[in-house]
């Protein structure tokens, strides 16, 4: 069922969800991602709320914020948009956000759920990656898939995710000798490193399906993956662009984690 129509649901049981957007100072790309969740929430007909502190806000405002929204009963889940200014430390902030309004899913009671498969809700890049394969009906038991890239929020819980659905998975980092070799061997190969068209159609088995979650300014300021589009597709059965790709699914699935936050904080 699409989000709009779990909304309506929930609204005629007389459960508004509602959606709130911490945001603490100026940077532009944040900016740019908390326009695009309030949007998507005017979209869907989800209540948002967005909190726009300035740089200089103390930790403990914002842990005072944070302990607001979780008692706040109007407010069914919320995010803190990272990065945030270096004198504040993300894992106390994050840590402070009660799991059950932890629509991002990087507390680490819904990180832990996440590694037993037993969850409320799953982080949106991951998940966007998992209903694209869903939805293009690719198989993934048994097949050979390499993530590259081990962060908390992308190849972790990637991998873990290509995991339960049978995939035989390898996980590449900074660290990983002949990178290329591993590439190679992929069927299925997710690419989120930060590193603009880095992954190249000589790194890719023919017949692949790549999946590019990298999102990166090149020179001349274009939007770009991690993966090189244009080598890369000669190569590949399947292939994300960037934009319109993965981006597209993370924002869908904040929608859905956003529902799934006033129907699980419904029946507390
Ligand atoms: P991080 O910087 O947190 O992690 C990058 C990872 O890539 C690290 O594990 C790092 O290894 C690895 N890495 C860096 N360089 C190499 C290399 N040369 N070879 C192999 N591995 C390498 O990034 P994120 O996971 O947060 O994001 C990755 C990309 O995805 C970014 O472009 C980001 O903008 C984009 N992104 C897109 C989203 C979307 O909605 N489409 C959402 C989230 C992120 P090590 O651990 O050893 O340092």
């Amino acid at each position: 069922m699409q989000q709009k129509e779990q909304a309506e649901i929930l609204k005629a049981k007389g459960v508004e969800p509602c959606l709130a957007v911490v945001i603490v100072g100026e940077n532009p790309a944040s900016k740019v991602y908390v326009a695009g969740k309030i949007r998507d929430c005017e979209e869907v007909g989800i209540t948002s709320r967005e909190y726009a502190l300035p740089a200089s806000t103390t930790q403990d405002e914002l842990l005072a914020l944070v302990s607001e929204l979780n008692n706040d009963d109007s407010v069914s889940g919320f995010i803190v948009q990272l990065p945030l200014p270096s004198h504040i430390d993300e894992k106390t902030i994050l840590d402070a956000i009660d799991p059950k309004k932890d629509v991002d899913a990087f507390h680490p009671i819904n990180v832990g759920k996440i590694m037993i498969g037993d969850y409320d809700f799953l982080p949106c890049t991951p998940a966007g990656v998992m209903e694209l394969l869903e939805e293009y009906k690719i198989d993934i038991s048994g097949k050979e898939c390499v993530v590259v890239g081990r962060s908390n929020i992308v190849g972790k819980p990637q991998a873990m995710l290509l995991l339960h659905k049978n995939g035989t998975v390898t996980v590449c980092h900074s660290r990983t000798k002949n990178l290329s070799d591993v590439t190679r061997r992929a069927d299925i190969l997710v690419v989120a490193i930060g590193k603009g068209e880095f992954v190249t159609g000589d790194m890719i088995k023919e017949g692949a399906v790549v999946i590019d979650v990298g999102m990166n300014r090149n020179d001349e300021g274009k939007l770009v993956g991690d993966v090189h589009f244009e080598s890369a597709k000669e190569k590949a059965s399947y292939i994300t662009p960037v934009p319109g790709g993965v981006g597209v699914m993370t924002r869908a699935i904040l929608m859905k984690n956003a529902i799934k936050a006033a129907q699980l904080n419904q029946d507390k």
